[in-house]
Order: C-alpha cells, then structure tokens, then sequence
C-alpha cells in the first residue's frame, strides 16, 4: 500500500522538475534574513556576549507574568547590562500594554529590547522596537516563529492589524532547547501547529520561491515527526530539538513570503474574539488547506508525499486528534453568531489567496471548524 502511494503522491519529486512543470518558479525574488541566529542546548548562557556585540549598555528584559521569575534570573545572569524587566506581555500585542512598556524605555534609558517567551513577548519586544528602532535579542520559549519575521500584529479595539517593517525584524535569536522543557504539553503541540501553518502557507504563497519552498517542507517533514512524540513526553530533547528547528524554519518561511486565507482567519478571529493564538490556527488549518487544496493540486501532492496519506487536510485534522489539541472553534471560547461577522471581516480585506474567496463557502468552513467537523471533501 505504501508503494501505491508513494507513486501516487510524488511528493519527492525532485525540486528541478517541479520548477520545469511551473513556469513561475524561473521567475522570483529572495530575500535573505537578517538575523542572527544561534541554535543549540545551553545557548542562552551566550546572552552575555550578544548583548556585548550588539554594543548594549542598559537593555529591557520583557516576559509574561508566567515567565517573570525565569526572565529575572537570566536578567541577573548577565549583570548591569539588564536595566530592567517588564513583564506584562500579552497576546495580541494590544497597544495599551505596548504604551506603558514605552514608558519604562523612556524611563529608564533603554537602548536594546531582550524578550524571552513565546510569540506575545516577542510582539511586544517587536513593537517597541517598531516605534523606537532598538536592537532586540529574542530567546524563543515556544514554536511561534514570530521571532524570525518582520511582522508585527497588534491589536486594538477589538482589531489586529499586521504591518511588516525592517525595523520589526530582530537583529539577534537565540534558540535553546532546553527552555522548550517546561512549556505544557498541550501549549508545545498547539504552538508546533502554528509553525506548521506558517510552512503550509509558505507553500502556496504567490510570492513563493524555490528556496522558500525547500525549507517549508523540511519544517513540515520536522514538525510531523516531533509533535507526536513531544505529545507523550516534553523530556524528549531530540523531539524538542526538531519541533525547534522547523519552528525556525516554519518563522523564516513566514518572514519570507506572504500568507493566505489561513493566517486572515487566524488574525481576525483571534483581533475579534480574543481567541488562544496556536490554537486557533491549529484548529482551522485542515478547513483552509481543504478549501484551496482544489487550486494547488501541486502543493497537494507534495503534502501527500510527507504525510504519505491521500488528503492533507484530512491527515492534518487526524494529527490534530492525535496531537489531543482542542479543535472546535466552541471549545476555544468563540460565540457561534460570530462566524458571519469573522467572514465579512475578514473579507473586507483579505489576503491573496490561491482559491477565489467565496463567502457562503468560508461561512461553511467556519461553521465546521466550530463543531469540529471533518474538513469538507
Ligand atoms: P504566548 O507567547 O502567548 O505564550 C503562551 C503562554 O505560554 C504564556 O502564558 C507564556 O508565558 C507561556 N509560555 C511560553 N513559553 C513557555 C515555556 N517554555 N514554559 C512555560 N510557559 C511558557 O504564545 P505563542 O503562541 O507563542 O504566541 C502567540 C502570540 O504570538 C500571538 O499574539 C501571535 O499573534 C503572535 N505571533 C506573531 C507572529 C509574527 O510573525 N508576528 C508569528 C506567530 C505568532
């Protein structure tokens, strides 16, 4: 049966040929990310000297409350050099928490943000950076990505609104292993998730390149084999280890090209509501990859060709069972008369997508993401 298959799903086809079958791809742009990038186990204790390359006399440590107590003993690690520590990180990155971050920078003379967390305390490092042009240092604790990215999402009065700017990209990323450890169970597969998505995306994104689509398999082919085991035990280091290498990935792909339907619905579901971030994006990526999949029969294949099933979407809604994340838009707090409203959102000023945007069909996907229902055939 896995022969048939492996014939049927040519998804390891070698790059070349595909190039040839899609004219396209002769013709493309890529950007290089700007970021440097230490990956490894221990890596944090570096933190010392990056803040000493990057010239830093007096830098701003930013947490959430539930990282406060780690972020002030790496704080206190590194000596004189950490001014302060703000820990008020929030997801979303709403501007009102950004404002009073702002006031501390003024306050205490800040010349460089260091965030260690997830996705809401890189936002917030993100934002700052954004309206004062600070070097930051990301320590990633999650498989967010958002460290690798020149996009900022913030969210005010109810509405995230994204921009991409040089100044948003971090100049430093340290990526250590071990602090994976303590993220629970469920938060590390939902966060693993968000960075499949971000790939899955990258894909099928209209500026795609070949580059770009080399390392968005490779983070899916990471992911899809770590999650599960990072699903039974987070003592699994090497299992860590890959889900934190396709994070990198996955956030580079993100950072590269632009994303779709999917991340649109993320972002105005997640603005209007309030709802978790990872998720909310693993919950919806079976229904998104089921409504384009009849417009990228190539990028289909290839899916085929990792997950060595016949559909995607449905094997990413059976690994979303598998991985037991929740994965009902009721379950993740969303009121069900909000659908209609998401979708009028969301259509006012949609992302380029693969698949003409057809109300009535997004509705649909909406309304079975909300039940938990099989992404549609
Ligand atoms: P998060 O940063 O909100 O973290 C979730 C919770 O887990 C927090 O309470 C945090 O303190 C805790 N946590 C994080 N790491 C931990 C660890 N190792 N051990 C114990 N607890 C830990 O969640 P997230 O999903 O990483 O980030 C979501 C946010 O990131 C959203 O606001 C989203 O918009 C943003 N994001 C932005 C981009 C981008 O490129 N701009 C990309 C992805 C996500």
């Amino acid at each position: 049966m896995k022969t048939v298959l492996a014939h049927r799903c040519a998804g390891t086809e070698p790059l070349l040929m595909s190039i040839t079958r899609n004219k396209t791809m002769y013709s493309f742009t890529y950007n290089a990310s700007s970021t440097r990038v230490l990956f490894g186990t221990g890596t944090v204790s570096e933190l010392g000297i990056e803040l000493e390359r990057l010239g830093l006399k007096r830098a701003l440590f930013l947490a959430t409350p539930g990282q406060e107590g780690y972020v002030r003993r790496c704080a206190s690690s590194v000596g004189a050099v950490a001014a302060g520590v703000f820990a008020d990180a929030t997801m979303h990155t709403p501007v009102s928490v950004t404002e009073d971050a702002l006031r501390v920078v003024r306050d205490l003379d800040i010349d460089g943000v260091v965030a260690i967390g997830g996705g809401s305390t890189t936002g917030l490092g993100k934002a700052i950076a954004w309206r004062t042009d600070l070097p930051q240092i990301v320590i990633p604790t999650t498989y967010a990505g958002s460290e690798m990215t020149p996009i900022l999402g913030e969210t005010a009065d109810g509405r995230k609104v994204t921009r991409s700017d040089p100044r948003i990209q971090p100049e430093t990323v340290i990526y250590d292993v071990e602090l994976t450890k303590t993220l629970p169970r469920g938060a590390a597969v939902a966060s693993g998730m968000n960075a499949m998505a971000h790939a899955i995306e990258a894909l099928y994104a209209e500026d795609r390149n070949p580059v770009v689509n080399l390392m968005a398999l490779e983070a899916i082919s990471a992911l899809y084999g770590s999650l599960p085991q990072i699903a039974e035990s987070r003592d699994d280091e090497d299992a860590r280890a890959k889900a934190l290498y396709g994070a990198w990935l996955s956030g580079i792909c993100l950072g590269s090209v632009s994303m779709a339907l999917h991340h649109k619905l993320c972002h105005t579901l997640g603005g209007m509501f309030d709802l978790p971030h990872a998720e909310l994006h693993a919950t919806l990526l079976p229904h998104t990859l089921a409504y384009n999949s009849p417009a990228i029969p190539e990028v289909v294949e290839k899916l085929c060709g990792v997950f060595n099933q016949r559909d995607p979407a449905q094997s990413l809604y059976e690994f979303n069972q598998r991985l037991r994340i929740k994965t009902t838009l009721a379950d993740l707090g969303m009121a069900k008369d909000g659908i209609e409203p998401a979708v009028d959102a969301a259509l006012s000023k949609p992302y380029k997508n693969p698949r003409a945007l057809e109300r009535n069909s997004l509705i649909a996907l909406l309304r079975r993401a909300y039940t938990g229902n099989h992404p549609a055939p």
